[in-house]
Order: C-alpha cells, then sequence, then structure tokens
C-alpha cells in the first residue's frame, strides 16, 4: 500500500492511497489542473482514478472534485448528507457519478475494502475513512486510517484508528498561538470547540493512546494551520508525547509529501 498527500492543511487537502488493484483519493481541495499535475509526477501518462473519497463539503476539501472526477471519470463516494450539501456544485456538471456511503458500513474498491466513521465537525455529515487493502493471508492486511477535520476524538474514531498500521491524523493548531492570534473570537471558538479542529496536544494524546494499542507504526500528521501552527511545533509535540514510539512526519502544505510505503 502507498500513501501520498498531495496537499495538506486549511487550504487544500487532497491524499492519495494505492494498493496493488485499486487507487483512490481522499478529498480534492486543489484545482483539477494541480490534482492531475501531481498525479502526473507520480504515474506518468498513466493517470487513473477508481473513485474519489470526500470526507466533507468545505472548500478546502472540494475545489477541484467535480472536475477532476469528470475529467477522470471517477466516482465520487461521500456520506449521503455530504452529497445533499453538494448537490448545488455538482447538479451543473454532466455524468457525475454519485456514490452515497453510509458510516461505519464497508464497502469494497478492488482489493480494498473502505469504511467510514463519523466525525465531529462542522459540516452535514462529515467522516473519516478507514482503508484495509486485502491480502492472501487476512493477518498480513494492510490498514490505514484518515481523520482530518474533527474537533475531538469520538470513541467511535478512537475504534477505527486503533485498528490501523498508518494514521493520518489532523494536527490543526497549536492553542496558545490560536488563543493570541488575530482570529475574531467567534473563530477562535468555533475552531476550539468540539465541531472544530483537533489541537496539537489532543492530535499528540491520541497517538499515544494508539502507540498503546500496539498496531500503530507510523503517524503523518495533517491539515496544520497557517496562522496557528508550524510544521516544526506539530512535530515537535507529537514527538514529545510519543517519546519515540512511533515514527511521526508532517504533512506539507503546498506540496506533496513523500511516498509512505506499507
Ligand atoms: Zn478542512
Ligand atoms: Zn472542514
Amino acid at each position: 500500500m502507498r500513501i501520498v498527500s498531495l496537499a495538506s492543511g486549511s487550504s487544500a487537502n487532497s491524499t492519495l492511497i494505492e494498493s496493488e488493484h485499486a487507487r483512490v483519493l481522499i478529498d480534492a481541495g486543489l484545482s483539477r489542473r494541480q490534482i492531475v499535475q501531481r498525479l502526473t509526477k507520480i504515474y506518468g501518462t498513466n493517470v487513473r482514478l477508481d473513485a474519489i473519497l470526500v470526507t466533507h463539503e468545505h472548500q478546502d476539501h472540494i475545489a477541484g472534485l467535480a472536475r477532476t472526477a469528470k475529467v477522470l471519470a471517477a466516482p465520487i463516494y461521500a456520506t449521503e448528507g455530504t452529497l445533499a450539501a453538494l448537490e448545488p456544485l455538482l447538479k451543473n456538471i454532466e455524468a457525475l457519478d454519485l456514490r452515497a456511503c453510509v458510516p461505519r458500513r464497508a464497502f469494497e474498491i478492488g482489493d480494498l475494502v473502505i469504511e467510514p466513521f463519523r466525525t465531529s465537525h462542522d459540516a452535514a455529515e462529515s467522516c473519516g475513512f478507514f482503508i484495509e487493502e486485502r491480502s492472501l493471508f487476512a493477518g498480513l492486511n494492510k490498514r490505514v486510517g484518515l481523520a482530518t477535520d474533527l474537533g475531538t476524538v469520538t470513541k467511535e474514531v478512537r475504534e477505527y484508528l486503533e485498528q490501523c498500521d498508518f494514521v493520518l491524523l489532523e494536527s490543526n493548531h497549536d492553542v496558545e498561538m490560536l488563543l493570541q492570534g488575530t482570529y475574531p473570537e467567534d473563530l477562535k471558538a468555533r475552531i476550539l470547540s468540539d465541531m472544530g479542529h483537533l489541537s496539537n496536544d489532543d492530535c499528540g494524546k491520541t497517538l499515544v493512546y494508539l502507540a498503546k494499542q500496539k498496531r500503530l507504526r507510523q503517524a503523518l500528521l495533517m491539515h496544520l494551520s497557517q496562522n496557528n501552527n508550524r510544521p516544526k511545533l506539530a512535530l515537535e509535540t507529537a514527538r514529545r508525547f510519543l517519546n519515540g514510539a512511533i515514527e511521526v512526519a508532517v504533512a506539507p502544505r503546498d506540496r506533496m509529501s513523500e511516498v509512505f510505503t506499507l
């Protein structure tokens, strides 16, 4: 299984997950041109996607969705609530293949088994994704979980992430930077709320819990705020909590991450 973040942060999000027999993109927050450009860097002329999975309807996750799905003829998977919220954006684009998925109900794309789980965020019906690559022996299956845009880590989120070998988890802001910063008070309150975004500390604490469950090997810190965080600070915070228990890296905002292989 290979994992690449094409972009991650409060302005654009898109992550590629590839198995032996399937390629899925989670979110399409870059423009269609940038997504195709970045996929071309990886695949050359053989750019195709088997699906685009959408976590929720916020602009930084869907800016290039309709056009990318159309040009690559890729079906779009999202929860009923997210699809309804996307309707005004998608209704003028012909021939899009929209498929509703249901939290906690698995579906298959090639050799991938995908299960959405609910996240706590101020969107219609946001979700994260648990993705398992089937191998010949079930015990060797690789599992990845992505959870970004969540104000708090619920029991349901933990339940899915603790089964994963690799986790992509939001590390949005440093609480002090946010409180001292120039955002209006109501926006600060929204970000800090249980329906907002996950702080560096909450991300670190969650990773410690997951590392204790013994399965997790590596984490990628995602969706960093441009104004209320720094990559170095997010990384140092996670490492301070983890004390070497697992490997951690940060997904860059405006360029592709390295390729992670499981
Ligand atoms: Zn976002
Ligand atoms: Zn969001």
